[in-house]
């Protein structure tokens, strides 16, 4: 069966290239039936915060992905955070050195450094020389007399590395390319090297699908999966690798974790839908269609194949990220955006931690008006906060009330006043015959210069859900406080 592992650093926040990798992991193994493996990768103490780890738990969940091993859930390969799997590294590092497949290396930086430009000036490849491959036991001896502590180098074959990339296809790697590298360092702390494939090996692994970035590590992972398996770590055999497009952001430049646009926190307090903003990844490198780019996480696992995924980078486009999560916000049932609405209005204090049946109606009732106008939901501060703000409270933006609360809006106000404090029925239809009556006809204003600073006088703002369905809303003698308001 189909087995592939989402394993991330837990460092700084999560960030959308991440999501994208769990995106296609996930998908991959829900299409073919297959475990997703969940593993922490937690071994840089000096970068590594417990804080990071709980965010990645908590992004997991708020993006409704499930795993079948891995922290919270446990599984047959336990522990799944690699801090606590020290004692196997070691081992195997141990049983490496033994078997001929890794050596200490007492190079210092220094003497690296200079024979690294000495091979560059002369021409020739300039990754680690081999040597410390054969050192001999007296010159050990010496280097143990100078104090140099050693690391732990992988022994790389001198044989072209070939594989069939999933997304890439035929790749090879020259040996000059490929040089030894460490996987110990000299305090005896294991590195990404190789503790990512002994994991991988243990975990039975059968897919690693990750982004062009770790490309150049995976021949150094091939040469060392069979030193694995003659130590006899794993089940012998070597996962096939996919490389996933690199993501592109502002100016063509690959997006970076330390962009903002990249921050998944981002995206969450601006009120993405996780369902918008997966589809939206998913397009990043996959397409269903040609001619549909919005589906559900359904239809997305159903028709996912790793072969269609395209090599060449992929552009991050906010505005079209942005559209496609106004597309499911629309696909919402009234009841479900209501309530994911909700956290949006308490953020910001509009609403209290447990609101009111009151409070709850009338957002059943300002939402529908906003629905078709929103793509994310935190937009529902700025479109109804006037309905659930304090009066004391209310503000108009200064802005737009030094453009339209004008002097010339003094007549407006004035007769909407009057025309609203007559009126039997406070509903908008009445509410708009008789403020076109008195406006439009009474003072021969054009409707779109005469509703502007009632919009603005009530709502605060010049862009709002429908004036006179707002007015209601909001009451008769609210919406005439706050017309009277702006007269001051
Ligand atoms: N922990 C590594 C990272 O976050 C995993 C890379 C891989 O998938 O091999 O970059």
């Amino acid at each position: 069966t189909v087995r592939v592992r989402f394993c991330p650093s837990p460092t700084g926040n999560p960030h959308v290239g991440l999501v994208r990798t769990a995106l296609f992991n996930w998908a991959f193994a829900r299409h073919h039936g297959g475990k997703l493996v969940f593993r922490i990768e937690d071994t840089d103490a000096a970068r590594d915060s417990e804080e990071s780890y709980h965010q990645l738990l908590g992004a997991m969940r708020w993006l409704g992905f499930d795993w079948d091993e891995g922290p919270e859930v446990g599984g047959p390969h336990e522990p799944y955070r690699q801090s606590q799997r020290m004692d196997i590294y070691a081992d195997v590092a141990r049983k490496l050195q033994e078997g001929g497949h890794a050596y200490h290396c007492y190079c210092s930086t220094e003497e690296l450094d200079a024979r690294r430009e000495a091979a560059r000036a002369a021409g020739k490849p300039s990754g680690y020389d081999g040597h410390c491959r054969e050192l001999s036991t007296d010159q050990v001896e010496v280097y143990r007399q100078e104090g140099r502590q050693p690391i732990l180098r992988f022994k790389m074959p001198d044989s072209t590395i070939a594989f069939d990339d999933l997304v890439r296809g035929k790749l090879s790697f020259e040996p000059e390319n490929v040089p030894d590298y460490g996987i110990v360092r000299a305090n005896g702390a294991p590195l990404y090297t190789l503790v990512n494939p002994v994991d991988d090996a243990l975990m039975g692994i059968t897919h690693v699908l990750r982004g062009e970035d770790l490309l150049s590590s995976t021949p150094r992972q091939i040469a060392l999966y069979a030193a694995l398996a003659e130590i006899g770590v794993g089940d012998g055999s070597t996962p096939r690798f996919g490389h996933l497009p690199y993501v592109m952001g502002e100016g063509n430049k690959k997006l970076s974790k330390r962009d903002p646009q990249a921050s998944l926190n981002l995206y969450r307090e601006r009120g993405f839908l996780p369902e918008g903003l997966l589809n939206y990844l998913a397009l990043l490198g996959w397409s269903l269609s040609e001619d549909q780019d919005r589906f559900s996480m359904e239809e997305f696992v159903a028709a996912f194949d790793i072969a269609k995924v395209n090599a060449n980078p992929a552009r991050f486009d906010l505005k079209k990220c942005e559209s496609i999560n106004g597309d499911h916000l629309r696909l919402l049932a009234p009841d479900e955006f209501v309530r994911r609405l909700v956290p949006y209005l308490q953020a910001p204090g509009l609403l209290p931690a447990e609101p009111t049946a009151d409070q709850l109606d009338l957002l059943a009732k300002v939402a529908p008006l906003t629905q078709e106008r929103m793509v994310v939901l935190s937009e529902i501060v700025n479109m109804a906060g006037f309905l659930f703000v304090d009066p004391a409270d209310f503000t108009v933006d200064p802005e737009d009330a030094a453009k339209v609360l004008t002097a010339d809006a003094r007549p407006v106000l004035e007769a909407s006043v009057q025309a609203l404090t007559e009126l039997a029925d406070f509903t908008p239809e009445p509410i708009q015959a008789a403020l076109r009556e008195a406006l439009v006809d009474g003072l021969g204003i054009k409707p779109k210069f005469a509703f502007t600073p009632l919009r603005v006088a009530v709502t605060g703002r010049r862009v709002s859900p429908p004036l006179f369905e707002s007015m209601e809303l909001l009451g008769r003698a609210e919406t005439l406080r706050r017309l009277t308001a702006a007269l001051e």
